[in-house]
């Protein structure tokens, strides 16, 4: 193969979490052939949220040869079996959506189905249910964490789990790796951009006080100015607002929870909803709402309301907009991060976005500046995701009793996209789950989702039929015990980060 022409030179621009994913996933994997060069601002600095994740990260993680512990230990990290909701599908309800399945399947028949024959001469059967059959759930409750193959005797693995982490010691951790491993980082604010007059493809950046940084691709990292894919190349941005309405976050720290829980707490408030993310620490906080239904000030006096801990600070407010860029990728420029689009915080995915992107953009990076093929695959593909991410997304808003503010009517009310419609229909009238084949979420997500907001199926899967009622009886009881025993044998949370990763 000739290298005529070839892209040699990769420059990112930006170094939040998403400019320095990219730099050490690109370092580790196509380090041999490309020169890489990170230019970032400490003047204009990092949004400096997104600390919560989902289980994809310990693909990343090993991907970069990432020892857990050593990673922990540097982030201040701490271990998440899944979301606690509380009221949102009504006032006073919770339920953990978490990373395992529940229960065990039977064959091939997902275990929700047995649950549901189960339930089924019970005049009003509660959703909620299910989760009595969850080990993650029970190990949540009792704040406890520790690694099992199996359990019990049993074919159900043990607890799936992801990170919470500090965001700033995050980004640090993965600056020091990719510098560690050849990528350059410099410093300075970019003021120009340099384009091919023929081509129309990124040539270089200029940054204040003249420097010019070349490069044959960019992958602009700037956070929400998406400074080259949509300032420069001028691709349009998609608004999303309809469907996700909340446009405002403000972000406080405040001290370490009393007992570090493993789980992340997402509480609905009047218009829009909190996070409470527990690090070792401290715990991380902010409240995600709607502008068009609460004013900054009151935004400010609910989030401070319900912190469970004493404040480290003031508020700080970020502004965003739900969508997504038309194009991801465009003449020789990715954009990757929040310069790519973001979907609120609801189910930790951003990160989990960058690292999805960095890794298609690795698996379709091209040899030349004759991208074409392989920039359609890219955008093809990343589109999808972040409709079937939108989707999950709208499910927690769209499919509530709540009634109770104008927030929650507009919510409730609202009409959301067919492809939404459609697996809420489908799940209402048979407990099947309308998952298209690349779907991030698994179909255990989905049905955790959609009973925890009160979808109770009108009917199960008729291969669940198949034990009868005694056995099935039996089955269940055994499955409660087999869980309690199992959560029993694992240590706490807190005695597990003590004794395996605590805090720097
Ligand atoms: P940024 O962190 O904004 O970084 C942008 C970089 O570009 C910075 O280094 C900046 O200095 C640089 N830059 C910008 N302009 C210039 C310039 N002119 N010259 C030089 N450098 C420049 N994600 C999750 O996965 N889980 C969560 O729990 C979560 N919570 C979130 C909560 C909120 C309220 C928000 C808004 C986001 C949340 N996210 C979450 C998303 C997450 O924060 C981002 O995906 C992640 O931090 C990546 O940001 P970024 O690197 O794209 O942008």
């Amino acid at each position: 193969m000739t290298d005529t022409g070839s892209v040699r030179k990769l420059v990112i621009v930006g170094g939040g979490t998403a400019g320095w994913i990219a730099a050490a996933a690109f370092a580790r994997l196509l380090g041999q052939r490309l020169e890489i060069e990170l230019v970032e601002s400490e003047a204009i600095g990092t949004v400096g949220v997104g600390e919560a994740t989902i289980p994809q990260i310990i693909r990343l993680n090993a991907i970069l040869g990432l020892d857990e512990n050593e990673f922990l230990k540097a982030t201040s990290g701490t271990f998440k079996l899944g979301i606690e909701f509380v009221d949102w599908g009504s006032k006073g309800s919770r339920y953990l959506h978490t990373f395992g399945d529940t229960g065990m399947n039977l064959g091939n028949v997902a275990f929700h189905h047995y649950w549901r024959r189960s339930t089924f001469a019970e005049p009003a059967p509660d959703p909620k249910g299910l989760w009595h059959y969850s080990l993650h759930q029970l190990a949540a409750d009792q704040a406890r964490f520790g690694k099992l193959d199996r359990v019990g005797n049993t074919a159900m693995t043990g607890l799936a789990y992801a990170y919470h982490f500090d965001a700033s010691r995050y980004a640090l951790f993965l600056r020091t790796y990719a510098e560690s491993r050849g990528v350059t980082r410099t410093e300075g604010i970019v003021e120009s951009v340099q384009r091919d007059g023929e081509s129309g493809d990124i040539t270089a950046i200029t940054l204040k006080g003249g420097k010019r940084v070349a490069g044959d691709f960019f992958i602009d990292c700037t956070g929400f100015r998406s400074l080259l894919l949509g300032g420069e190349l001028g691709v349009a941005y998609e608004d999303w607002s309809q469907w996700l309405p909340c446009d405002r976050a403000l972000a406080v720290p405040s001290e370490r929870l009393p007992t570090i829980v493993p789980y992340t707490r997402a509480t609905a408030k009047d218009a829009g909803w909190q996070w409470r993310i527990p690090l070792q620490h401290r715990t991380g906080n902010g409240h995600v709402y709607s502008s068009g239904f609460v004013s900054d000030e009151d935004a400010a006096d609910t989030l401070l309301a319900g912190l469970d801990t004493k404040p480290l600070g003031d508020p700080r407010p970020i502004r965003f907009t739900t969508g997504r860029r038309a194009a991801f990728w465009a003449q020789n420029c990715a954009a990757i991060g929040l310069s790519s689009g973001f979907l609120e915080p609801l189910e930790s995915t951003s990160i989990h976005l960058i690292q999805s992107h960095v890794s298609r953009l690795i698996q379709l990076f091209p040899r030349s500046a004759d991208a074409g093929a392989m920039r359609e695959e890219y955008n093809r593909r990343c589109a999808a995701e972040f409709a079937q991410i939108r989707d999950f997304l709208i499910l927690h808003y769209h499919r509530t009793d709540r009634e109770d503010t104008e927030f929650w009517r507009y919510c409730k009310h609202m009409a959301v996209p067919d492809s939404l419609t459609h697996k809420l229909e489908l799940f209402a009238a048979s407990g099947r789950v309308g998952r298209d084949v690349d779907d991030l979420f698994r179909d255990a997500s989905w049905v955790q989702v959609m009973l925890g907001q009160g979808v109770m199926p009108a009917d199960y899967d008729p291969m669940a039929d198949q034990p009868g009622d005694a056995q099935l009886t039996e089955f269940l009881a055994n499955l409660r015990t087999i869980i309690e025993r199992g959560v029993a044998s694992l240590p706490t949370h807190e005695e597990y980060l003590a004794r395996h990763c605590p805090a720097a």
